[in-house]
């Protein structure tokens, strides 16, 4: 018993072989055409005379067939018996893996100090790692993606061969990596090579002009997967992201076939649609989006301003009071942040309202009590009122009047002598407002 002949002849989809044993659900045949998972490559699904395959492992050199159920009594050692193997599900993979080599193809073009990471293949999506000087970024996605769609539609031959180990090594930018070349050595010294256009190093011919009129290969690898004969069969590829597993590694997210059509599809409605909406054209996009970000800024500007000039004119309205020989602007206010009160508070203070050129009028002192859900209090003190040197002999401290409050409606806060605020208080503004007038 030898290795899978599916990486050799992809195209086998049913064929006959003897039992060589039996173990529970577990058959070896003579020969196999089936896929054993390999170097992310998921194992084939198909049938043995009718019964369902779970698995295909390979184990000791010997391929492993595993039955979904109890094989029947025609399944025996030395009987012959029919398997089919899955044709959607083996096209997809090989077609998937085929893209694999094709994308890895595209990023020898655009990517410096290249080297090969891992790959998996799933039912939805293949993941590519790549190892890069510099990590890729969205342009690089978009270039790879182009380019790997190009040698697509360019149709290139792609082939495969045995190599010796030392010759394959020296195949000029082979690609090798720990996971394909456990499947690519399974001959022992020699190597599988899969070539992606070019005259290939494995197509075995070497008439003609010889090596130096040779088309340079898109992509020469170890591999021991299955493959399509020519990379038009792949059809769309479509790159869907990338992520960063490790240092220095760059994951690509792909899909090929139904998955790959349907996310261009969606990506496509949603361009129109944010296109339509913004009403410009696709391609114009990123500029409508920048034009519609800077008027966001410019609004978001104005409103803070018109805010604070509301804010300005509610305060300035605040009826005065006189506590302890001081002058208190005392009110409520709509306001959802304390800290939006300071600057308002302050020109009120340093006589800057309205109608007013000199501290004259400004009062001494600020309290503003937030309305809402969340009661809070804004004390603002002017600079001159904060010394020793008043009437009473005792400066104002915006700080004090902020733990009174606190200390009589709940809540906490703090401040300095100038600015104060406290919130959490378990009152209405308006009681905690005439609370502050009538000290
Ligand atoms: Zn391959």
């Amino acid at each position: 018993m030898t290795a899978s002949r599916a990486p050799a002849e992809p195209e086998v989809r049913e064929f006959e072989a003897t039992v060589e044993s039996v173990d529970g659900r577990e058959v070896v045949l003579s020969e196999t055409y089936f896929y054993a998972e390999s170097g992310g490559q998921p194992a084939d699904r198909g049938t043995i005379d009718g019964v369902l395959l779970d698995d295909v492992v390979e184990r000791d050199g010997r391929v492993v067939h595993v039955l979904d159920e109890e094989p029947p009594g025609s399944l025996a050692v030395g009987e012959t018996v029919s398997a089919i193997v899955d044709d959607a599900f083996r096209t997809y993979c090989a077609r998937a893996h085929t893209a694999s080599h094709v994308l890895y193809g595209a990023a020898r073009r655009t990517c410096e100090d290249l080297g090969y990471a891992g790959f998996d293949i799933s039912a939805e999506k293949v993941r590519v790692d790549l190892t890069t000087a510099e990590p890729l970024d969205d342009e690089d996605l978009v270039e790879l993606e182009r380019l790997a769609n190009r040698a697509v539609w360019d149709s290139l031959p792609v082939s495969w061969e045995t190599l010796p180990a030392d010759e394959a090594r020296a195949v000029d930018g082979i690609a090798f990596n720990a996971k394909t070349e456990e499947g690519a050595m399974s001959g022992g010294d020699a190597v599988r090579v899969v070539t992606v256009g070019g005259s290939g190093a494995g197509d075995g011919s070497e008439a003609g002009g010889g090596d130096d009129d040779a088309a340079p290969a898109w992509d020469v690898a170890a591999c021991g997967g299955t493959h399509v004969r020519n990379t038009s069969e792949i059809g769309p590829v479509s790159v869907l992201d990338r992520s960063n597993p490790g240092e220095g590694v760059t994951r690509v997210e792909f899909a090929v076939g139904p998955t790959a059509i349907d996310h261009d599809a969606a990506v496509h409605a949603a361009a129109l649609d944010a296109a339509t909406s913004l009403d410009a054209r696709v391609g114009d996009l990123p500029d409508a989006v920048e034009r519609l970000r800077g008027e966001v800024d410019r609004l978001e500007g104005e409103l803070r301003e018109a805010r604070a000039d509301l804010l300005t004119a509610r305060l300035a309205e605040f009826p005065t009071a006189e506590v302890d020989g001081a002058t208190w602007a005392v009110g409520t206010v709509d306001c959802a942040d304390p800290n939006d009160l300071r600057e308002p508070a302050e020109a009120l203070l340093a006589g800057d309202g309205e109608g007013s050129d000199a501290t004259d009028g400004a009062p001494d002192a600020v309290a503003a009590v937030g309305e809402g859900d969340a009661p809070f209090v804004v004390v603002a003190v002017a600079d001159g009122a904060t010394g020793g040197d008043d009437a009473s002999g005792e400066g104002l401290d915006a700080g004090a009047v902020v733990r009174a409050v606190t200390d009589e409606f709940g809540g906490g806060g703090g401040g300095g002598p100038t600015f104060a605020q406290g919130g959490g208080l378990d009152a209405d503004p308006d009681a905690v407002a005439a609370w502050l007038r009538d000290r």
